[in-house]
């Protein structure tokens, strides 16, 4: 049987709490630090930060934003890999009473200066490392960025490698022209502890304004107030029934994206784990890690598991420490579960959520059952049902799938600066997710399809208009669409169909690789086809449904 309402208010076990706190994010780490200040916090590439470090550095870093202006309404920009830096930024510019606006560090300048100008963003944290400064330095005169506030990563490394790190910089060829006018980040720490706390109103100060393509693929900032992290956070770990487990919790996933925000940073926090951060997910670097220093948290995406598993030489790694897998972000496939399981002995659940739900909705229990190709039972305090697919107002059909919405304390306050495309995503109070599912009897939720236009490549979400617009750019090209085609082993990945410009000669294999020169790595299509024409609703908008079937079509008869 199925259901189209799940209120997990009341059907959820006694054990799984309900009740959230609304806390600024801060004092998830702050009241950590107060009942175990020696306990690891971060092992950054070896040296460790306890808790009471950490906690210290945040409130002084807070009392540098403080006396640099941020307060409420002041945008902090995170421009920053995995690092110790990343840590005491976030929750230093929260303290402060202002929010953060993370920023992808796979962004090109184009990218970084857009989401800089729609974010209203005027200060900037970041590394003086290759792959970023240069970066923002090629966007300052054109935005409207007026401090940079610039880390060293030889200060957070330990030792040996830190001299290591100083030499390499110094013989590095490229000097970066770091303008006097920039905050070193160290000297953010230099005024002592935060002297005038701001008052935090929690279900008003935003947090955070985390960007996605929503359903739509046009960027916007999803508001996340202090009360939407502080909640999730909970949630995700009142589900674990294991109640005296410190996890050593693996931080391969980028900390800038909502899901490890929730399940590696702010979950750890309250919980009193330890983070062992990766700059940036390396396949070696994960597994000797795990291996080293006997992980028992692995949160990641299928692929990632598929990466442990395809290593040549797995078997050099002891990966029995771990305890529990928590995959998210794409759907994992039953298959790679249990082969996963099989190997490590660890358990894998499933979970499932967006942006706009400060990272996650549902989740498979850790004790108890994890169903298969099931994205779990939607978390404590959180709402689910079912809409008709053609009209959200009415709910799905018994025993039909139907779009997910979702309400509960993390579901994010609207988009910024967006009002009409804050009320399109919500109906009757609650968030319209763009993915369909269905829902046993036991409130486990199976997403089924997408009703959204998003590519999920291996976590990664690719928006079909940004590839189109990149193809309309090229002089050949008249019309143009992208869909998502299965690929064994990422999931999906981006196709394009075009139609040519009359007297144009234009290659498909040209094409293919314009495109793929002009969009990041994730993104890059497996094939341009060129069509005589391409399929278009009644009132002639091109549409990409015909060409999902066809191409689904194929894939079933191969
Ligand atoms: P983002 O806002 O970037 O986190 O993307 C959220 C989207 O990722 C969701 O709306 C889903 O389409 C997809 N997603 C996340 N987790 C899963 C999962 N376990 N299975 C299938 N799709 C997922």
């Amino acid at each position: 049987m199925s259901v189209a309402v799940w209120d997990s208010n009341y059907r959820h076990p006694v054990s799984w709490r309900t009740a959230f706190e609304a806390l600024p994010v801060f004092e998830l780490l702050d009241r950590t630090a107060k009942r175990i200040p020696d306990a690891p916090c971060i092992d950054f590439l070896g040296r460790i930060f306890t808790y009471e470090t950490v906690a210290g550095l945040v409130d002084r870093a807070a009392e540098g934003f403080r006396r640099m202006g941020v307060g409420r309404g002041v945008k902090v920009g995170l421009f920053l890999p995995n690092c110790p830096q990343y840590v005491v930024a976030y929750y230093a510019a929260m303290k402060a009473g202002g929010t953060v606006v993370n920023f992808s560090p796979l962004y090109t300048a184009d990218e970084l200066a857009a989401q800089v100008e729609d974010s209203e963003t005027d200060i900037m944290v970041t590394l003086d490392v290759a792959q970023l400064y240069p970066t923002i330095a090629k966007v300052l005169d054109r935005t409207r960025l007026k401090t940079l506030v610039v880390g060293n990563l030889g200060e957070v490394l330990p030792g040996g490698k830190a001299l290591l790190y100083r030499m390499f910089k110094q013989r590095e060829r490229v000097k970066f022209a770091i303008d006097a006018a920039h905050v070193n980040f160290k000297s953010l720490l230099d005024h002592g502890g935060l002297a005038a706390p701001p008052a935090i109103d929690v279900h008003e100060d935003i947090a955070l304004l985390q960007y996605t393509g929503g359903t739509t693929g046009t960027p916007k900032g999803a508001i996340l107030t202090h009360a939407n992290l502080s909640a999730n956070a909970q949630q995700v770990d009142s589900i674990d029934a294991d109640r005296e487990a410190e996890d050593r919790i693996l931080g391969a996933l980028p900390l800038f994206h909502v899901f490890a925000n929730t399940c590696v940073l702010n979950r750890t926090m309250l919980r009193g784990g330890e983070m062992v951060l990766l700059p940036k997910f390396e396949l070696g670097a994960a597994l000797k890690t795990i291996h080293r220093r006997k992980i028992t948290a692995v949160p990641g995406v299928p692929t990632m598991y598929q990466s442990f598993l395809d290593h040549p030489h797995i078997a050099k790694y002891d990966l029995s420490s771990i305890r529990v897998c928590i995959s998210g972000g794409a759907p994992m496939p039953a298959e790679l579960k249990a082969r996963f399981e099989a190997k490590t002995g660890a358990k894998v659940v499933e979970g499932y959520g967006l942006t706009e739900s400060s990272g996650v909705v549902s989740v498979n229990p850790y004790e108890g059952l994890s169903k298969d190709g099931s994205i779990g039972q939607p978390l404590p305090g959180t709402t689910v049902v079912l809409v008709d697919k053609d009209d959200p107002t009415k709910l799905a059909a018994p025993g039909d799938s139907g779009e997910i919405t979702v309400s509960g304390p993390q579901i994010m306050r609207g988009y910024w600066n967006k009002p009409a495309e804050t009320a399109n995503v919500f109906v009757d109070g609650r968030l319209r997710t763009g993915d369909v599912g269905t829902m046993d009897a036991e409130g486990y939720l199976y997403v089924v399809d997408r009703l959204k236009d998003m590519i999920v490549v291996g976590g990664f979400k690719v928006f079909p208009s940004q590839l189109e617009d990149h193809l309309y750019a090229n002089p050949a090209v008249k019309e143009a669409l992208v869909i998502g085609v299965r690929d064994a082993y990422l999931g999906e990945r981006p196709k394009a169909f075009v139609t040519l410009q009359p007297d144009t000669a234009a290659t498909e294999a040209e094409l293919l690789d314009w495109l793929n020169r002009h969009v990041g790595k994730h993104e890059r299509a497996v094939a341009v086809e060129i069509r005589t024409n391409l399929p278009k609703t009644m009132i002639g908008k091109l549409s990409r449904k015909e060409l999902v079937a066809e191409e689904k079509a194929k894939a079933a008869a191969r």
